[in-house]
């Protein structure tokens, strides 16, 4: 098995050459779905992972704007429209210094799967630029933001492509993307999701991933008769999904100890309580600050400075900030702390050599592409909610997204389970596969 993976993965990396993070997505996935297609004749001998990691589209752009002090800057705009076998690309948007085709490329790759377990009709996709809006003005970020969609518009649609938020990019942007794309379509249409809730926006948008991350960690510790109540719970990031799953575990009786930011991390002995969760939203989604600000108020707590929180004990653990934030040093001293649960809310963020770690220790592990996927599933009852003209309220949008994370767990479980464990990675990667690949078959070489 090894020399047909090794292989496929030096013809698949001649074509892909500088793209470490796409390599490391496209290499996890094949270790575990290419024995998978060599045991089943179906997909034996179509190719089918060779036409997979081939993006459908790749557009790149140019993004020009005038800064407040009256410069032209630029930047590079990009989407990736990866596979829409299973329906139109949906995957977010991502602005930050560090994005590139890369970058793009893996979490386009990952979309693909995450949007096949969520069990909704949707492709994948995922786009970007590398702009910072840190310490940008609003009239900086909507002048970017403008500029931004006047190039994508063309290129996606209610039904072809849906963007979404990712890192650098929440309500305010979506907000300045949607008000273009509104004005140079002349009309009023789904196109984005993550739309505020009185102009197309779904209840429980916000807090779907971090949410959806915490009922994947609770279906596995249910596993093992286990529960939030009462755990230690350490969470790297303090954006979107890092505060709504520290909201989601605290609602269940769990002690969230740490939250961070890419300058360091808080530890909080007492526990981040609501109280003290609502203080960081107002510090980090309106008055844009730094994380470090917490300990003027909480003096108790301490800020460790370009640190990441992995050091502290816990029980459960949740990358919730970035790709390749938890690597293998930090694994060993997550397990010999006796932390047995790591959900994660980001995208890639565990190292392979972290990941071998926790399937070494038995540690109930689960991929971002299976735990993180309830943000891109209610994107999708966004989306049926705008074709529908109307609105699901808080519990039924709630109550379907527990059920979804209920079902992606199973999914893993149906494919994941190797003596008497659950591999989520395998279950996962799997799942997605069977679906994604099922229509293309159907669909013939196209
Ligand atoms: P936000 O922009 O809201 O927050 C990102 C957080 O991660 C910030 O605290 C940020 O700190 C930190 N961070 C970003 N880059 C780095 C870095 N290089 N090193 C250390 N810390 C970093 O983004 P989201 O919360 O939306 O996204 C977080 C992760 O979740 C990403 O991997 C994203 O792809 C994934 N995800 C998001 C979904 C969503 O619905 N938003 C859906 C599924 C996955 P700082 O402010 O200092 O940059």
């Amino acid at each position: 098995m090894e020399h047909i993976i090794n292989g496929f993965l030096s013809e698949v990396s001649k074509r892909n050459a500088h793209e470490p993070e796409f390599m490391q997505a496209v290499s996890e996935v094949a270790q575990t779905v290419l024995p998978y297609i060599v045991a089943n004749d179906i997909y034996h001998g179509k190719n089918i992972l060779m036409r997979m990691v081939e993006p459908e589209r790749v557009v790149m752009f140019r993004v020009p704007w005038v800064d407040d002090t009256g410069e032209i800057q630029v930047n590079r705009g990009y989407r990736i429209e990866m596979n829409s076998a299973i329906g139109p690309y949906k995957g977010g948007l991502r602005f930050h210094e560090s994005v590139n085709l890369s970058i793009l490329k893996f979490l386009a790759f990952e979309q693909v799967f995450k949007n096949a377990l969520t069990t909704l009709p949707m492709g994948g996709g995922k786009g970007g630029a590398n702009f910072n809006p840190k310490g940008k003005s609003d009239a900086e970020v909507m002048r970017f933001c403008q500029s931004f969609m006047t190039e994508l518009f063309r290129h996606i649609g209610p039904n072809r492509d849906i963007p979404a938020g990712d890192i650098g990019v929440g309500g305010r942007e979506i907000g300045y993307m949607f008000g273009q794309y509104k004005r140079l379509k002349n009309e009023f249409t789904g196109v984005l999701t993550g739309k505020g809730i009185s102009w197309g926006g779904s209840l429980i948008r916000p807090e779907a991933t971090g949410y959806g991350a915490v009922y994947f960690a609770q279906n596995m510790l249910h596993t093992k008769g286990e529960s939030f109540e009462g755990k230690n719970v350490v969470i790297s990031g303090s954006g979107n999904v890092a505060q709504y799953a520290a909201e989601k575990a605290i609602q269940l009786g769990a002690k969230v100890l740490t939250l961070s930011d890419s300058s360091g991390f808080i530890y909080d002995p007492d526990g981040i309580n609501q109280d003290k969760l609502e203080y960081i939203m107002e510090l980090k989604n309106i008055k844009r600050e730094r994380i470090h600000k917490y300990i003027e108020k909480y003096t108790t707590a301490s800020f460790h400075k370009g640190k990441k929180p992995w050091g502290v004990a816990c029980a459960i653990a949740m990358p919730c900030a970035t790709q390749n934030e938890l690597g293998e040093s930090y694994a060993k001293v997550l397990i010999a702390n006796g932390c047995y649960c790591i959900s994660e809310g980001a995208n890639m963020p565990s190292t392979p050599e972290a990941i071998s770690q926790f399937h070494a220790n038995r540690v109930l592990y689960a991929p971002g592409k299976a735990s993180n996927a309830g943000g891109v599933a209610v994107s999708g009852l966004e989306m049926a909610q705008n074709s529908l003209r109307y609105n699901w309220t808080r519990e039924e949008v709630d109550q379907r997204l527990q059920d979804i994370m209920e079902d992606i767990h199973d999914a893993c479980v149906l494919y994941g389970t190797e003596n008497k464990t659950i591999n989520y990675e395998k279950g996962a990667n799997i799942a997605g596969f069977v679906k994604v690949a099922d229509a293309m078959l159907a669909q013939g070489v196209v």
